[in-house]
């Protein structure tokens, strides 16, 4: 160990979680090596009901052996995606930590085109402050006639949608050119492409893809496997399989209405203050629904996600 490693007190090189192994985590350190990390009991005992370590965390490590070493210290996190530990009421369970930007990931086919869950992953988003983006893949099978409403509503609201196909290759350039130097998590219903499309990104990389049948056990609550990989030109892409919503366990109905800021101008003009805008009279953004002023499908999954947060606050 040397001077510079010790100099604030807390022994270890940094490094940064890349993966979790059963009880241990994999860590990458500034020189590229990977080791498989025990955690210091001090690191478990200072969590206080968050997990310890996570994917994401920057750390310090000492190594112990090849190839090992041993967690020391993890430092704070800026921002963190978790959610509740199942039958241990208020404790969080950290998904991923440090990330900065959401790549919502959909297929123009098999499976089809559907919104309500980049809708959904559209607000945990800004719930958890990261930059959004859609990706929409598969373009080489065509261009399904609502598509062109689907990205206009998007550009709409700031949020960048880049349409391309992993298989040939069309629009990779762009999606690089937006994952560099980002720490990005990638979700979607499974069968969408995502494997394919990191495999792409990162030569050597050896993801898993499946066939199409597959997407049929999307409704399984499958254990959270996350894993960070590192993307040639700089930053990381976060494979998520089995994640399906994240932090809209703390929102509540009313908060969502301020998550859909297309209906800001307009909610101010609704008769009742505040309005839920699905049963009151006089409701405008009903009424710029109906102009067109503001899309339909977003509105649907707008009165869709308040349902499910009614009834299932987790
Ligand atoms: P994941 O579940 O989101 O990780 O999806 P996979 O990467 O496993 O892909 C599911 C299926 O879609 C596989 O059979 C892929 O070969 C296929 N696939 C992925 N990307 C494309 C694409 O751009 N075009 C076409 N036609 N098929 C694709
Ligand atoms: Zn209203």
């Amino acid at each position: 160990m040397d001077d510079d490693a010790l100099r604030d007190g807390v022994p270890g090189e940094p490094a940064v979680v890349v993966a979790h192994r059963g009880r241990r985590f994999e860590v990458r350190t500034e020189n590229g090596d990977r080791l498989v990390c025990e955690v210091r009991g001090r690191v478990k005992k200072a969590a206080r009901g968050e997990s310890p370590v996570a994917v994401g965390d920057d750390v310090r490590v000492s190594r112990t052996a090849d190839g090992e070493g041993v967690i020391e210290e993890v430092l704070p996190r800026r921002s963190a995606f978790f959610r509740p530990v199942p039958g241990r009421d208020g404790l969080k369970q950290v998904i991923a930590a440090n990330l900065d930007q959401l790549a919502a990931v959909a297929s123009v086919h098999s499976p089809p085109l559907k919104t309500g869950l980049i809708d959904r992953f559209l607000v945990a988003a800004q719930t958890g402050r990261l930059a959004p983006l859609i990706i929409i893949n598969k373009i080489d099978l065509g261009r399904p006639p609502e598509l062109d409403e689907i990205v206009a509503a998007y550009r709409r609201i700031d949020v960048p949608v880049l349409l391309l196909s992993a298989e040939t290759g069309e629009g990779l350039p762009a999606l690089q050119e937006r994952l560099d130097g980002h720490r990005t998590l990638f979700v979607g219903h499974s069968g969408v492409g995502k494997s394919t499309l990191l495999n792409r990104l990162i030569p050597g990389a050896n993801i898993r893809t499946q066939e199409v049948s597959h997407f049929t056990n999307r409704g399984r609550h499958t254990t959270t496997h996350v894993e960070l990989y590192e993307l040639p030109s700089g930053g990381y892409a976060v494979d998520s399989p089995g994640l399906k919503v994240m932090g809209l366990w703390e929102l509540g109905p009313d908060d969502l209405p301020g998550y859909f800021p297309e209906f800001g101008p307009y909610a101010a003009e609704c008769r009742f203050q505040p309005c839920s805008h699905t049963h009151e009279p006089d409701c405008a953004v009903k009424a710029a629904v109906e102009r067109g002023d503001i899309a339909a499908f977003r509105y649907d999954n707008y009165v869709a996600i308040r349902e499910s947060l009614r009834n299932d606050p987790r």
